[in-house]
């Protein structure tokens, strides 16, 4: 199996938003903000080659959205989506699965671009794209809380395509990759968990945003049902911690991978390296 992470761009939004209840002098210890209060965060994907498939998980922002937008989330560097699987060697219709967590737009919006004529095409056009049935349903017709973030012109290209594959429930997807699905951030996100070399990866999606994120009460303000989020993030860290997994952050600007370890205030963070470390490692 051969792991990629790809850091399709970075984003900078208001520091607050991110973690919710919490105090600004407690987090901006852990999570700088500049002086107009914004943290940079990562939109980072992960691919996986394996036995003949090219798996993607989620695609970033997409580019077909107006400035407006982006200008609102204060888009830098990063590889980009095409321009970094290029870069891997990997063309579009390569991509065999497209692995979608969610369908907030910063997920999925990559996976949807506008041809040469405008009209609406999928950027992978030979993957099959996964979403889980509950979070489609929610979020094709969506709640006032959440509709920005649900956008028609990323979901319905996909349902129009004949590629999406609604996942019912929690399983295997492949015997190597498994998906879990949490309640609290939306209806139905996808959790994917990767076998590989003998470790597991966790793919902590918008579950555990950053490394931060960790602590049971550090949550962002998106969260719809924050409770469940606190129950979902701590039965995943007991199972992590005593599996040894490795957690894969797709937004932490800092800190790409993870161990965990106990601790008298709960499980924390252990040792933080890049996947190319890891990966080296278990070489
Ligand atoms: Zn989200």
């Amino acid at each position: 199996m051969e792991l990629f992470a790809l850091n399709i761009t970075n984003f900078k939004i208001d520091g607050g938003s991110m973690f919710g209840v919490v105090p600004k002098v407690l987090w901006q210890r852990v999570y700088p903000a500049d002086e107009n209060n914004l943290c940079s965060w990562a939109l980072r994907s992960l691919v996986i080659k394996h036995e003949g498939r090219i798996v993607l998980i989620d695609n970033g922002f997409g580019a077909k959205q107006d400035k407006k937008i982006f200008d609102f989330h204060h888009l830098f560097g990063g590889d980009g989506l095409e321009e970094g699987l290029a870069q891997l060697g990997i063309r579009p219709e390569e991509v065999t699965d497209m692995v979608l967590t969610h369908l907030h737009f910063d997920h999925c919006g990559g996976g949807v671009k506008l041809d040469n004529e405008g009209k609406p095409a999928l950027t992978f056009p030979n993957a099959t794209y996964y979403v889980s049935r509950s979070q489609w349903e929610w979020a094709i017709n969506p709640n006032i809380r959440e509709a920005d973030s649900f956008r028609p012109e990323n979901l319905h290209p996909m349902m129009e395509s004949g590629h999406l594959k609604l996942i019912e429930r929690e399983g295997p997807l492949f015997p190597w990759l498994e998906l879990r699905i949490c309640e609290g951030h939306t209806r139905g996100q996808m959790v994917p968990i990767i076998e590989y070399n003998g470790t597991k990866i966790l793919f902590a999606a918008d579950i555990f945003p950053a490394t931060a994120h960790i602590p049971l009460i550090w949550n962002m303000s998106y969260e719809i049902d924050p409770l469940k989020t606190i129950q979902e993030k701590e039965m995943l860290l007991r199972e992590a911690l005593q599996n040894r997994y490795l957690l894969f952050f797709q937004h932490d600007y800092m800190i790409e991978c993870c161990t965990l370890k106990e601790t008298p205030k709960g499980i924390r963070v252990d040792r933080t390296l890049s996947l190319k470390e890891f990966i080296a490692e278990k070489a």
